[in-house]
């Protein structure tokens, strides 16, 4: 049985189910939509994806929904189905309908926890109001693109200037011509380029209060200015979905997030989790570190689906991949970034070159920026990027510093 059913979730269920074509496998979710690329959400409300049914279909344009999941996989998924308890001592799922409210009790032998995140929203007045949103799911994503065709958003402020906040703010200003702007609290982000791009960036500057009149968003209210709004995203983070792991006794990290082995079982052998809702270590810093991405998600799935088969799959973590596109740059990252090592302890040090992005002979040549961040006294800290030009600092070329993953395969990393 697999509760949660986005990425981590129908992943390990059809991998199980294609292992051991006789296993009786359910997901279970409790919302009505399932098995959509969450990573699309930004160019579904830009307008680049048309209908939210294509974060939805395969490759041959089948939508993954409950029949597809029981005629194409021999998958049974329920959903608006939501997993109340787990009671691991006679090893059943307490499930409600969440329309009917009607309760049953869900069997068990293995049970794979895919139950993700829930959006981080600001403690400040006003986030209540209509016309505030998070992106957490496809229902909002619909939503707030209804709001936009409905010519109701002339004005957009996104708080958190992170991944998401950039592509949605990217979303809203260059397809639509929204008025955008981005708060953000921390000091730097990749504000030359949106300015230029047209989006308003405010870094250093944090939300302190949302306004409206008639229970609608008018003002986001910071300690230097007032924005007018009528759309506010609060992109501020995430947190993991545990509290069902939680009760259940399971091993779950000061963070909130559920503590897995190798094998992705949680302190329960029979229960495993995968997706945005467990830790995973990096294999850098060698740390636990939090990685909420659709990439390692299914990734992490499919190991799940190999270790309930009985093939014994491990993972052993993430070196800190990430790639996105924001207007016309594309920022890749791997490893830590120099303020990460030097706050793990790493004798750090980085170098910034430009060189072309892709090969010489392409005819479009953009120049890429490269920001490297070595070990001087030894081996690199930003994991196998040694083309961004490790050890070509004047006089440290001599020591040749190294990979310090080498043999490690890079995690996976994706922009739609
Ligand atoms: C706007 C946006 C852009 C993104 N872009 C990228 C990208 O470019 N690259 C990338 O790698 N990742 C991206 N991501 C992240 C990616 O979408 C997530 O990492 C991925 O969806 C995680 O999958 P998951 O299965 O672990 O959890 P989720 O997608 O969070 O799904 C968990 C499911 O479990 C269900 N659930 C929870 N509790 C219960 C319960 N008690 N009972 C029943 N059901 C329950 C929830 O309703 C939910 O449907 C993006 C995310 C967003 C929002």
């Amino acid at each position: 049985m697999i509760i949660g059913g986005v990425a981590a979730g129908p992943k390990s269920a059809c991998r199980v189910k294609r292992l051991l074509p006789d296993a009786e496998v359910t997901i279970i979710d409790q919302d009505s939509l399932i098995s959509y690329g969450g990573c699309g959400i930004p160019y579904y409300v830009s307008g680049d994806v048309s209908d939210e049914k294509e974060l939805r279909n395969t490759s041959f344009h089948m939508t993954r929904d409950e029949a597809f999941f029981l005629k194409a996989k021999g998958v049974t998924a329920r959903t608006n189905t939501r997993a109340l308890a787990i009671d691991r001592t006679t090893k059943v799922v307490h499930v409600e309908d969440v329309h009917t409210g009607a309760k049953e009790s869900i069997p068990y032998d293995n049970l794979v926890l895919a139950t993700g995140t829930k959006p981080n929203m600001l403690p400040i007045p006003g986030a209540d109001l209509d016309g505030v949103f998070t992106i957490s799911d496809l229902h909002k994503a619909i939503a707030i693109k209804e709001r936009i065709a409905r010519g109701e958003v002339s004005q957009a402020v996104v708080i958190g200037g992170g991944a998401i906040g950039i592509e949605m703010a990217e979303a809203f200003s260059d397809l639509w011509g929204i008025k955008t702007t981005i708060l953000e609290f921390m000091p730097r982000m990749l504000e030359t380029h949106l300015t230029e791009s047209g989006v308003d960036v405010f870094t250093s500057e944090a939300a302190s209060a949302i306004e409206g009149e008639n229970g609608k968003v008018r003002r986001v209210v910071t300690p230097k200015r007032t924005l007018a709004a009528d759309l506010v995203i609060m992109a501020v983070g995430v947190r993991a979905r545990s509290e069902l792991a939680q009760a259940a006794g399971l091993l779950v990290s000061p963070m909130g997030n559920i503590v897995v082995n190798e094998r992705l079982q949680t302190s329960d052998p029979s229960i495993y989790a995968a997706g945005d809702c467990i830790e995973v270590k990096n294999l850098v810093s060698g740390k636990s570190s939090i990685a909420p991405m659709g990439s390692l998600a299914n990734r992490e799935g499919r190991i799940v689906g190999d270790n309930i088969a009985g093939i014994p799959t491990r993972y052993k973590g993430w070196i800190g991949s990430f790639t996105m596109k924001a207007f016309e740059r594309c920022i890749a990252a791997t490893g830590l970034s120099l303020e990460a090592a030097l706050s793990e302890g790493f004798d750090a040090a980085a170098v910034t070159t430009a060189q072309s992005a892709p090969a010489g002979f392409r005819q479009a040549n953009p120049q890429g920026a490269w920001r490297s961040g070595f070990r001087p006294h030894g081996r690199c800290s930003a994991g196998p990027h040694r083309r961004s030009g490790c050890g070509h600092r004047p006089g440290w070329h001599h020591r040749r510093p190294q990979p310090i993953g080498n043999g490690l395969r890079p995690a996976f990393c994706h922009r739609p």
